[in-house]
């Protein structure tokens, strides 16, 4: 039997009654012979429904296995990752709360087809909108005093810039605050939506004028984070005509790698930091209210201060990691895994045993930066 010899655990027992945890589901893609130019196999496997195991490169005859709330294996389907880590949460948008989902990891690791999908496999922004469709329309069958209506809104970060992908060409738009605490953006464009097919029409060609630029580890890397706002609007027909509002935000965002390692220069690493300092934030942020400590500092990045009424709260929040099974990804699945796990262990049994060799990746990931990722305790 493997034996353990070291273990840090951290789980949602912490977290203060008022602040809901994040949940954090990995999802691994399949692995393609074409990004594995030196023909190593995969590093990274699944254990069971919580937990993978990735190659300690530290040490050949130990893996690491992690933990998570969910694990969707490379087997999984669009729709059961919908299912498990998406469909639960849409109900509470009927009572006036608010949600989000993000797709986070490194380019060409699946966040876009997590999110996004292609016609033959949708992914979550499709199948949740059409579910918000049909909860809205059974509530309506069901009781009729209260009328509902559903809107969009589209915009990305970009270089800590807030874009309008409704409109394109638009400039930088303001994030307020209301007196109850609601996060505004006056400006944003917001499309009245009549049905599904209605949403489909103005979302496509919207999505196509993400501002993307090629990198060295993607040719369509996304170097912005793409955010969805549904919002479902729910008016009382009879006195005393209540309104409740709850925004669901689906976020694709910007890639998690490395960029020291991308060859980025000038613009590219000016965006560079501008990702990092809305990615680091989120990290914080994600550990703080699942740790349920502290001062939660959403207003570090645009990024955060823009999800602040829809993460944490009483808002409802599902954090999709995408990994990629390959090696030349083995240290941003490594940071991104620090930053998902609930608990890590390593375990002495050597992963595969001879594609660890002494040539193995050099760069080595600050031990401060995991060990504060992998929420070892203080
Ligand atoms: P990202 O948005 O994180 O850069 P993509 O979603 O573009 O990554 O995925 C990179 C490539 O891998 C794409 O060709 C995509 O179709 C494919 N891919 C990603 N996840 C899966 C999956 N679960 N099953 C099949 N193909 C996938
Ligand atoms: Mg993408």
């Amino acid at each position: 039997m493997a034996q353990r010899v070291a273990v840090s655990e951290v789980g949602g027992g912490r977290a203060s009654k008022r602040t809901s945890r994040v949940r954090v589901a990995v999802r691994l893609r399949p692995y393609m012979e074409e990004q594995d130019e030196k023909g190593e196999g995969p590093c990274v496997r699944g254990l069971g429904p919580q937990s993978l195991e990735i190659t300690n490169w530290r040490n050949a005859t130990e893996t690491l296995q992690y933990q998570f709330d969910v694990f969707h294996g490379e087997q999984s389907t669009q729709q059961e990752v919908f299912l498990s880590s998406v469909k639960p949460i849409l109900p509470h948008l009927l009572n006036g709360q608010n949600a989000s989902v993000f797709a986070y990891g490194p380019t060409g690791a699946g966040k876009t087809h997590t999110m996004l999908g292609s016609p033959e496999q949708p992914g979550v922004i499709p199948r949740a909108v059409r579910e918000v469709f049909h909860l809205v329309r059974e509530q309506e069958r069901e009781k009729g005093d209260w009328e509902y209506s559903i809107g969009m809104s589209y915009l990305e970060i970009y270089n800590e810039k807030v874009l309008d992908l409704l409109s394109p060409g638009s400039q930088d738009l303001p994030i307020r605050e209301d007196k109850e605490r609601n996060i505004l953006i006056p400006g944003l464009t917001y499309v009245p939506l009549s049905s599904f097919s209605h949403f489909h029409t103005h979302f496509i060609p919207a999505s196509l004028n993400r501002t993307t630029a090629s990198t060295k580890l993607n040719q369509r890397s996304s170097r912005s984070h793409a955010i969805l706002l549904i919002k479902v609007v729910k008016s009382q027909r009879g006195p005393p005509h209540r309104q409740l509002t709850g925004k669901l935000y689906l976020v694709d965002l910007a890639g998690s790698e490395d960029n020291r390692r991308t060859g980025n220069q000038g613009l590219r690493l000016k965006e560079s930091g501008a990702i990092n300092l809305s990615l680091f934030t989120l990290s914080k942020v994600v550990d703080c209210l699942n740790a349920g400590a502290g001062r939660v500092p959403y207003r570090d990045s645009k990024l955060t201060r823009l999800l602040q009424d829809s993460l944490g709260g009483s808002a409802h929040s599902v954090m999709i990691t995408n990994i990629a099974p390959e090696y030349k990804y083995y240290f941003d699945t490594f940071t991104a895994l620090n930053f998902a796990a609930k608990s890590k262990l390593i375990v002495n049994r050597p992963f595969v045993r001879e594609t660890v060799s002494s040539s193995a990746p050099v760069k080595r990931p600050s031990d401060e930066q995991a060990s504060a990722a992998a929420g070892e305790p203080q």
